[in-house]
C-alpha cells in the first residue's frame, strides 16, 4: 500500500509533492507527511488520519524548497499516528518507505543495542538507521545504500535521501511498485505513475532488485549487484483530469451507474461496433497465448476478483471443458501448486499491482507457466509481467469497495471463456450468436437493475441496524453471496457471511433467529426450486429473509419478509452480473445510513502492495 511521490529539480515542490500524494491517497489514508530539503536543513510536516489535514502543515516547509518526497500510509508496523507517519527523519537521513521489513525485529535488535534510539513504531525506521551507521562509515551515500539493501529482508520500495549529499536520491525496488517520471533538469517519482503525468509522460517502471540514483539531470539504474542498467523509457498517453463524483453522493454510486457503459465498451471492443458474431480474439488477449499446449488453468487473485474467478471456474469448466481451480493469491504460492507450461494463470487485479498476485505471477512463471491478466490498469506490473491481457474498460475506479470492475472482471472471464471454447471446437458459431445477443441485452437489464435504488433505500431502512447478516446462494448465485457479503461488511461494517444455500445446514444455520437478515438469492435458474427449499429451511427457524430475485416471483414473494427486485436473463451465467446489482446498492444504502465514510472505509486501502 501506500503512495509514495517525490521530486528533485527547479521548481518549488511542497505543495507539487501534496498534490502528487492526493492523486495516491486510495493506496493508503491513516497518515500523511512530506519531507523537504530545505537552506540548512531537511524540514518536515506530517498529519494523522486523511491526507486533507497535512495541507494545513504545508506552512511549515520552505516555499523555495526544490526538492523533497512525501508520502500516504497505510499502516502495518505501529498505530497510524504522527510519530509512525512516513518520511522517518534522523539526523540529516530521511526515508519513506512502502512495504514489510519482515527482518526489522532482529535489526531492530542489534541497533538498540548498539544505542539507536528509535522514534516510531514501525519496522521502515530501521532502514533509516542502517543508512545512517553505513554512511558514517565512509560517508558515501552511494555506498550506504549498498550495504544496507542486502542486510533487508521483504517486500518494500523506499527512498532516502540525505542532507549530506543535496539534491541525490536514492531509490530501491523490491516488490512494492515504483515508477520514475523523466523530465528537463527535474525528475520525479511515484508509486503510480497517475501522480507523475500532470508533469511528465515520459517514465521508467523500475523492476525488482533495482536500485537508482536520481539527481535534477541524471538516472543512473545498476542492480543490486552494482551492475549498471539500460533504462528502459515509455511514453504514457495523457489522461483525462482526476475522475469527480458528477453529482453523485459518493464515488461509489457513480461506479454503480456506470457499469452499463463499461459492459456496452467492452462488448463493443470484442465484437466491434456492429456487433458481428466473432469475438476479437486479440482484444480479449487469447491469440497471445500459447492456446494448443494449455490443459489446466489456475485462476488466482484477492478480494472481490477472487470471488469473480470464482464464477470464472463454473464458466470455463462448463463451456470449454477445461480443469480449473480458483486460489486466493495470499495463499497460492505457499500450498505447492501442481504447476507446469500448460498451466494457464489467470490474475485478476484492477490495479495490477495487487502484491499477493503478483507474487503468485511470479512463482507461476518460475515454474513455467503462462500468465494471462484481466486488470483494469494499463502499464502496471501484472500486466507488464504477462503474456497477454484482458485490458477491463471500466475506467478508474475510484471507490474503495468494487462494484464496476467486478462486474468487468466476471464479464471478461465470460468472454475469454467463450473465445476459447470456440476455438476449442466446443462452441459453435450459431451458440456464439446465442450468446452474443444475451449479452447485448445486459446493459439495459444493469439499468433496470439500478432503476430499484429507491425501493433498496426503503428495504435498507428495516435492516441498517443489524450487527450480522449471511448471504446464500447456489451455483453462480454462490459467488455473489459472497459479494454481496463482502460489500457489506467493507463499507457498512456489519458483519457478513456468505455461503453456498446447501451449506447452511452445515454449520451456519445455528446462527439463524429472529435478529440475523438473511438475504437470499434466488433467482430463476437451475437451483431455483433447491434454492427455495434453503429459504423455508431458514424460516421455520425463524429467521428474516430478503429475497434477491424476479420482480414478479410470487413464491418468492410469499416466503420474503422482503425483495430485493432483480431483472431476470434465462442465460444463468449472465445472471450474476444483474443478481450482483441489487446487492451493491443494498450494501450502499445501508452504508449511508449507518454514516461511514463509504469510498474510503476504515482500515482499506485501494490498491494492497503488501503481503
Ligand atoms: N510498513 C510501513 C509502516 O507500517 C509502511 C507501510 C506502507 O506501505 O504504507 O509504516
Amino acid at each position: 500500500m501506500c503512495g509514495i511521490m517525490g521530486y528533485v529539480g527547479k521548481q518549488s515542490c511542497a505543495k507539487m509533492i501534496y498534490d502528487g500524494l492526493k492523486k495516491l491517497e486510495y493506496r493508503g489514508y491513516d497518515s500523511a507527511g512530506i519531507v523537504v530539503l530545505g537552506d540548512t536543513k531537511l524540514e518536515v510536516a506530517k498529519s494523522v488520519g486523511k491526507l486533507f489535514n497535512l495541507e494545513a502543515e504545508l506552512g511549515q516547509l520552505s516555499p523555495t524548497a526544490k526538492m523533497g518526497m512525501g508520502h500516504t500510509r497505510w499502516a502495518t508496523h505501529g498505530a497510524p499516528s504522527v510519530a509512525n507517519a512516513h518520511p522517518h527523519t534522523y539526523d540529516g537521513f530521511s526515508i519513506i518507505h512502502n512495504g514489510i521489513i519482515e527482518n526489522y525485529q532482529a535489526l531492530k535488535i542489534s541497533l538498540l543495542e548498539a544505542g539507536t534510539v528509535f522514534a516510531s513504531e514501525t519496522d521502515s525506521e530501521v532502514i533509516l538507521h542502517l543508512l545512517h551507521r553505513e554512511y558514517a562509515k565512509d560517508r558515501s551515500f552511494d555506498k550506504a545504500v549498498s550495504r544496507v539493501i542486502p542486510m533487508l529482508e521483504g517486500a518494500f520500495a523506499f527512498a532516502a535521501m540525505t542532507i549530506e549529499e543535496p539534491g541525490v536520491f536514492y531509490l530501491v525496488k523490491n516488490s512494492s511498485p515504483l515508477v520514475i517520471g523523466c523530465g528537463v533538469h527535474e525528475n520525479f517519482f511515484a508509486s503510480d505513475a497517475l501522480a507523475l503525468l500532470p508533469h511528465t509522460q515520459e517514465m521508467i517502471f523500475l523492476e525488482d532488485g533495482q536500485v537508482v540514483k536520481i539527481t535534477a539531470d541524471e538516472i543512473e539504474l545498476r542492480d543490486f549487484s552494482g551492475k549498471l542498467l539500460q533504462a528502459q523509457r515509455k511514453i504514457l498517453p495523457k489522461v483525462d483530469s482526476a475522475p469527480e463524483k458528477n453529482g453523485f453522493r459518493h464515488f461509489m454510486l457513480k461506479e454503480i451507474y456506470e457499469q452499463p457503459a463499461v459492459i456496452r465498451a467492452t462488448l463493443e471492443k470484442v465484437f466491434g461496433a456492429s456487433g458481428a458474431a466473432s469475438l476479437d480474439e486479440s482484444a480479449i488477449g487469447l491469440s497471445a497465448l500459447p492456446f494448443d499446449t494449455i490443459k489446466r488453468i489456475h485462476i488466482v487473485g484477492c478480494g472481490t476478483a477472487y470471488l469473480a474467478g470464482t464464477l470464472g471456474r463454473y464458466f470455463l469448466e462448463k463451456w470449454a471443458q477445461i480443469p480449473v481451480s480458483v486460489d486466493l493469491a495470499s495463499e497460492f504460492r505457499y500450498r505447492s501448486p501442481y504447476l507446469d507450461a500448460g498451466t494457464l494463470i489467470i490474475a485478476m487485479t484492477q490495479s495490477g499491482e495487487t502484491l499477493d498476485t503478483l507474487a503468485s505471477v511470479k512463482f507461476a512463471k518460475q515454474a513455467g507457466c503462462p500468465i494471462y491478466s484481466i486488470c483494469n490498469v494499463p502499464f502496471s506490473a501484472i500486466p507488464r509481467g504477462s503474456e497477454a491481457t484482458f485490458y477491463m474498460n471500466a475506467g478508474p475506479e475510484v471507490g474503495v469497495a468494487s462494484t464496476k470492475a467486478f462486474v468487468a472482471m466476471v464479464l471478461d472471464l465470460f468472454l475469454f471463456t467463450l473465445a476459447f471454447g470456440h476455438k476449442k471446437g466446443l462452441i459453435s458459431q450459431a451458440e456464439l450468436e446465442k450468446q452474443r445477443s444475451y449479452l447485448q441485452r445486459l446493459p439495459a437489464l444493469v439499468e433496470q437493475a439500478i432503476e430499484q435504488q429507491s425501493s433498496i433505500e426503503q428495504i435498507a431502512l428495516r435492516y441498517f441496524e443489524a450487527t450480522n447478516s449471511l448471504f446464500i446462494g447456489r451455483g453462480n448465485s454462490c459467488s455473489i453471496a459472497l459479494e454481496g457479503a463482502l460489500k457489506l461488511k467493507e463499507i457498512s461494517y456489519i458483519h457478513a457471511e456468505g455461503y453456498a444455500g446447501g451449506e447452511l445446514k452445515h454449520g451456519p444455520i445455528a446462527l439463524v433467529d429472529e435478529h440475523i437478515p438473511i438475504i437470499a438469492l434466488a433467482p430463476k435458474d437451475s437451483h431455483y426450486e433447491k434454492m427455495l427449499s434453503n429459504i423455508e429451511e431458514v424460516k421455520a427457524r425463524g429467521g428474516r429473509v430478503i429475497g434477491v430475485g424476479g420482480k414478479d416471483d410470487k413464491r418468492l414473494a410469499a416466503l420474503c419478509q422482503d425483495v430485493l427486485a432483480c431483472p431476470q436473463i434465462e442465460q444463468e451465467d449472465l445472471q450474476a452480473i444483474l443478481s450482483v446489482i441489487p446487492l451493491q446498492l443494498f450494501a450502499y444504502s445501508i452504508a449511508v445510513l449507518r454514516g461511514t465514510d463509504i469510498d474510503q472505509p476504515r482500515n482499506l486501502a485501494k490498491s494492497v502492495t503488501v503481503e
